[in-house]
């Protein structure tokens, strides 16, 4: 299935997140590459240290590519807690003001403590 790109809207954020700083060459064109060609998968959950991986790219450039992108409205961002015993995620947080010290994972029965600073 295709997906359905609105042009207009992507060309104006693009254009925003190109003038956002000083990036490297093309940078802005790889991210504008991946979004038009990426599976649904790989732009659900794009992982910074993977796109930078595969694209010999500096790690902390793209995240910051991808935070502009972010606040630009092109991405969205989740903050997980996973279990550190079975690796499922135990809660999907919109924004960090939701995250909590203690959590309990159902998969293992388990009362958890969230190292916040981590
Ligand atoms: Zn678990």
């Amino acid at each position: 299935m295709t997906a359905i790109v609105k042009e207009r809207l992507l060309d104006e954020r693009l254009a925003k997140l190109e003038t956002a700083r000083s990036w490297s060459p093309r940078l802005v064109s790889k991210l504008e590459s991946h979004i038009r060609f990426a599976d649904d998968e790989a732009l659900f959950r794009i992982n910074p240290f993977n796109f930078a991986r595969e694209r010999s790219l500096g790690e902390n450039e793209v995240i910051d590519l991808l935070l502009h992108a972010t606040s630009l409205g092109l991405f969205g961002m989740d903050w997980l807690l996973l279990c550190p015993k079975c690796s499922c995620v135990v809660e999907s947080l919109r924004s960090l003001e939701g995250v909590h010290r203690h959590y309990h994972c159902s998969a293992c029965q388990v009362d958890l403590e969230a190292p916040l600073d981590d």
